[in-house]
């Protein structure tokens, strides 16, 4: 039980994702970034593009993950992995919420595979993925919340 998924969208990645990984990283003997290769609402980036941003910035970070992509259902992608754990980021109620019924049927249909919550650092609990593309198109500075790579790559695609 010690290879662990950290699956996302990761459209982009923000510093919240990277908080998590190296958290993840630290608790795990293996960390595969699972990244989606059909996020629910049409993604900012391509996948090529997420899978290469990610990947890039764990690298700066010195966090010891791999990044892989994976299509249709988590527990497939975690049991094909070899992984007993899936990691997955609470910044609050809502995110409870949503994740909790996810848990307990990835548990049911994933052979037994357990979700694990890390606590959103409070300093970095504001940030999702969704706010720094609002922010972005709305002319704001998302530095600060994303990697300063992935902020200047924020700006090049909406330029
Ligand atoms: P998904 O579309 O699967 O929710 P995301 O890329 O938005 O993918 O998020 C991946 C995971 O990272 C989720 O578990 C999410 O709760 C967590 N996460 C996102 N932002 C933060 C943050 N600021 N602090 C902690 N966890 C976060």
């Amino acid at each position: 039980m010690t290879i662990a998924v950290y699956p996302g969208s990761f459209d982009p990645p923000t510093l919240g994702h990277i908080d998590i990984a190296r958290r993840a990283a630290g608790l795990f003997a293996r960390l595969v970034i699972g990244v989606s290769t059909r996020p629910g609402k049409a993604p900012l980036f391509t996948l090529d593009e997420r899978l290469a941003m990610i990947a890039r910035e764990l690298a700066a970070a010195g966090i010891a993950a791999e990044v892989r992509a994976f299509d249709g259902l988590l527990t497939d992608f975690t049991r094909a992995i070899g992984a007993g754990t899936i990691v997955r980021g609470l910044r609050g109620a809502m995110d409870f919420d949503y994740e909790q019924p996810q848990a307990a049927l990835n548990r049911r249909i994933g052979g037994g595979v357990e979700t694990i919550f890390l606590a959103a650092d409070p300093a970095l609990q504001p940030i999702s993925s969704t706010l720094v593309k609002e922010i972005a198109r709305g002319g704001g500075a998302v530095d600060g919340l994303v990697p300063p790579g992935i902020a200047a790559e924020i700006r090049a695609k909406l330029a």
